[in-house]
């Protein structure tokens, strides 16, 4: 009986729990989730400041002025950004000032440049506009206050984020570390690239694709090696990867009528269920704990477009579990099938490896990525999206569908 991805979805996200926070350097930070809310200790901006280049001046001092008839005033100083004035502003006088820069005390308002003339040399200004009482001021806490929550809990920090925690003086915040997490393929079969290959022998693709998909995640990558078919070894590469890691990636050997030691050996030293999930490509799969931290281990098809669909559809959310995350799938986008996509009812929802393509009015055209073999790679390094087929006959051109974006498109 093949069991429904959803539940084997559920059965994996029950297993992982999000790694405990810790104190992360912010500037290292990019792409953590947050584990405590943050309040402002800073007032953004830290004082008054003039948002234009023009003159600071007491507002009163330009009632009625307008470009007929000009308010004139001495200028007595000029402020720039990171140069305070160094005495405050008298009443009918200006002083120079340039955007960023403190206001002077005793001015409220800047007369913006454009609508100023300078006079005797600039010695003197006239202003051809009225203005009021904080006119092109930011005033002190105008984004942000002290005390004020900037961020909850779960946020995921952005580079916009990395911005404010800096623009507040914080360097370090509570957040979930990234994942490290380890990788390894198995099988006699294998060679590394750079390596000859002798007769019977392909060269090892999913543990580059993995190592690469976990960085692009921004984990941390963890390469547990080639490993031959062989029980000791097999032992020795699961054991310390657990030790070692706060999950583990393997692939090979979890297919149905496998004598695989990958097998033999989980199910020694793990607690795994071996599953058969209602998917095509990507049917075989295996989960379990290992070791005394209970490792989740996610044993991944060998195919090299199953391990990528397996690894996108059960690891990638629960790793992101791990990582604190709030979001866990991949959002299904609607789009529209601009190619027949024809199937038969065989009990499975199947991935297709799809391109797409943004149409003039802004929707989104789904065409295959080309062959559709678990053993087809690069229809899946080209494809854009998986485009879920339910059980049954496939779709029509035109029909509307919806898809799991890879990339940005
Ligand atoms: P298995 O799941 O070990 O039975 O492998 C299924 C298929 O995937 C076989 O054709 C293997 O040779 C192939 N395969 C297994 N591991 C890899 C790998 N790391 N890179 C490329 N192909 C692999
Ligand atoms: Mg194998």
């Amino acid at each position: 009986m093949l069991l429904p991805l959803a539940d084997a979805q559920a059965h994996v996200l029950d297993r992982v729990a999000p790694l405990a926070p810790q104190p992360l350097r912010v500037a290292a930070a990019m792409g953590c989730v947050l584990a405590q809310a943050v309040t402002s200790p800073e007032a953004v901006p830290p004082f008054a400041n003039t948002a234009m280049d023009g003159y600071a001046v007491r507002a009163v001092d330009t009632t009625g002025a307008s470009e007929r008839a000009p308010v004139v005033l001495p200028v007595v100083a000029e402020v720039a950004a990171g140069h305070p004035a160094d005495r405050a502003l008298r009443p009918g006088e200006a002083m120079r000032i340039f955007t960023g820069a403190p206001m002077p005390d005793g001015a409220d308002a800047v007369v913006m440049v454009e609508r100023t003339e300078r006079v005797d040399d600039g010695a003197r200004v006239a202003l051809q506009a009225e203005v009021v009482a904080g006119e092109a001021v930011r005033p002190a806490g105008d984004d942000l206050r002290v005390g004020d929550v900037v961020f909850e809990p779960s946020e995921v920090l952005t580079p916009g984020h990395l911005g404010v925690l800096a623009g507040i003086g914080i360097t370090e915040v509570l957040a979930h570390p990234r994942p490290r997490v380890g990788v390894l393929s198995t099988g006699d079969e294998l060679v590394e690239a750079g390596r000859p290959l002798a007769p019977g022998q392909i060269r090892d693709s999913n543990r580059a694709t993995l190592l690469a998909l976990v960085a692009q995640n921004g984990w941390q990558v963890v390469d547990l090696g080639l490993i031959p078919d062989d029980e000791a070894a097999i032992t020795t590469a699961l054991t310390d990867g657990a030790a070692s890691c706060d999950a583990v990636l393997s692939s090979g050997g979890v297919s149905m009528g496998d004598i695989d030691l990958v097998k033999v050996v989980l199910d020694r030293i793990g607690d795994m269920r071996w599953m058969q999930i209602a998917i095509r490509p990507a049917k075989p799969f295996a989960f379990g704990v290992v070791g005394e931290r209970s490792t989740p281990v996610f044993g991944l098809p060998g195919n090299p477009v199953s391990s990528m669909v397996s690894f996108e559809l059960l690891a990638r959310p629960a790793l992101r579990k791990l990582a604190g995350h709030p979001v866990l799938h991949r959002p299904a986008v609607p789009a529209v099938a601009a190619e027949a996509f024809s199937r038969h009812p065989d009990g499975k929802v199947h991935y297709v490896r799809v391109r797409v393509e943004r149409a003039d009015d802004g929707s989104l055209d789904v065409r295959s990525a080309g062959g559709q073999g678990s053993h087809h790679l690069t229809a899946m390094a080209r494809a854009d999206a998986l485009l879920p087929l339910p059980d049954g006959d496939g779709v029509a051109k035109g029909d509307a569908v919806r898809v799991l974006l890879l990339a940005d498109v």
